[in-house]
């Protein structure tokens, strides 16, 4: 029996767990579940899956779930605050970490599973964004496992063999992660001046939380999944090729040196990469259906267009540089999605802010915590005063 922290888990990736687990009560026990403030939909969790711990970083949302818990007479036990976070991450009855937290604020209690040895299944792309070298060296360090969610890396990871050898000596000359090309894949970019958070949140081939859609329609999100292909798999970063694929059936390859390609295959649904992360390494049921080829019939490839698309290459930029860089790419593009999202910010000129983020703040070694959560800080209030001066609208 496996129990199970899910970090996050009123979210997308989180009920896609949720739903996996329960297909599986002989195998997944829930020990903790976790969300920022919605606590009603945290309650239907603790009501159906009876955690140890139910936390809630948001402390008056935690008091209302547990009043709740108390009025039904449930045992779970209600912790309050983002240091409760760690805590059930690390705790010593907890064997898997599901990270699913959007944004930085997963970094903390992600590392901290890391620091104790934990399987982690991670879909928290930014905290590798932000930490890569510290969270891989934490993860070394402790014996901890580290399995990816994310559909691209959990693919690449399918399709190599799993001997922990570097890429060189495992004969990879290239990692091809596919991206669908979001929603304004075909429109032209003047055509995108007014487009609205509902139009970019419209993903043509999933559903997804709000921040990652909009990551998506900017190809943000590829760019990010480039910083963590480079972290997960050793990579560098003229072996990673982005390769748009608007069917999202491939969910990325790997290709060899002598010339052969693997890919992995499914319907664009998270709960295949999240059960074979949940199972490993053993194949379990995930409730998706059979994959149709028939009806699927096309698979189509496409170069990206950097023109249309500045963010992917903005990313190599932050790679390239290294360092504290990609943490403040990471909290850039984090304020300007939430002033898109608040209609405070034009999509089109996201990427200008994160640009102009990235070429004002130096950049310097991410060699501690307090280094990159310090960087994270400083782009994050440069990002917000230059929205307030309008120096991008
Ligand atoms: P979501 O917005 O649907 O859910 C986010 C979860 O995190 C919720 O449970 C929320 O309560 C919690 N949360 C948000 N802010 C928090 C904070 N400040 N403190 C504590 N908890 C907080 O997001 P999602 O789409 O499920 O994405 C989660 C992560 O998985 C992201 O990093 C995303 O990039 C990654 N991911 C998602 C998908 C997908 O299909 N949704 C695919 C690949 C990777
Ligand atoms: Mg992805």
């Amino acid at each position: 029996m496996r129990r199970l922290t899910i970090l996050g888990s009123t979210g997308s990736i989180g009920t896609s767990t949720l739903d996996v687990v329960a297909r599986h009560p002989d195998r997944f026990q829930a020990f903790a579940l976790t969300a920022q403030a919605q606590w009603q939909r945290l309650m239907e969790q603790c009501r159906r899956f009876r955690p140890v711990y139910a936390v809630l970083t948001d402390r008056q949302a935690a008091e209302a779930l547990a009043q709740a818990l108390r009025e039904e007479d449930l045992p779970t036990q209600v912790l309050a605050g983002e240091a409760a976070l760690a805590q059930v991450a690390s705790a010593p009855e907890v064997d898997t970490v599901m990270a699913a937290i959007v944004g930085a604020a997963g970094l903390v209690p992600t590392l901290a599973a890391a620091q104790a040895g934990k399987r982690i299944l991670l879909a928290n792309k930014e905290a590798l964004v932000m930490s890569g070298a510290l969270f891989m060296e934490a993860v070394k360090a402790n014996g901890a496992e580290l399995l990816p969610i994310d559909s691209e890396h959990n693919a690449v990871f399918q399709c190599l063999p799993g001997d922990g050898r570097g890429l060189a000596a495992r004969g990879v000359r290239r990692i091809l992660l596919t991206a669908s090309g979001g929603p304004f894949r075909t429109r032209a970019p003047e055509s995108l001046e007014g487009v609205t958070p509902a139009e970019a949140c419209a993903h043509p081939n999933w559903v997804m939380g709000r921040k990652i859609s909009v990551d998506s329609a900017t190809m943000m999100n590829k760019g990010l999944e480039v910083i963590e292909a480079y972290w997960l798999f050793d990579a560098q970063p003229e072996q990673i090729q982005v390769v748009i694929h608007p069917q999202s059936v491939i969910h990325s390859m790997v290709e060899y040196v002598d010339g052969s390609v693997l890919a992995q295959l499914s319907n664009p649904d998270m709960r295949t990469p999240i059960a074979h992360a949940l199972g490993y390494p053993e194949r379990i049921d995930s409730g998706v259906e059979a994959l149709d080829l028939f009806r699927v019939a096309r698979l189509t490839f496409e170069a990206p267009d950097p023109d249309r698309f500045p963010c992917l290459n903005l990313a190599y930029q932050a790679l390239r540089a290294g360092g504290t860089a990609p943490a403040v790419l990471n909290a850039a593009n984090e304020i300007a999605v939430e002033a898109f999202l608040a209609e405070a910010l034009p999509f089109r000129r996201i990427p200008a802010l994160i640009e102009t983020v990235l070429a004002r703040l130096p950049v310097q070694a991410a060699d501690s915590l307090d280094t990159v959560l310090a960087a994270d800080a400083q782009a994050r209030a440069l990002a917000r005063r230059l929205l307030s001066q309008s120096e991008v609208t």
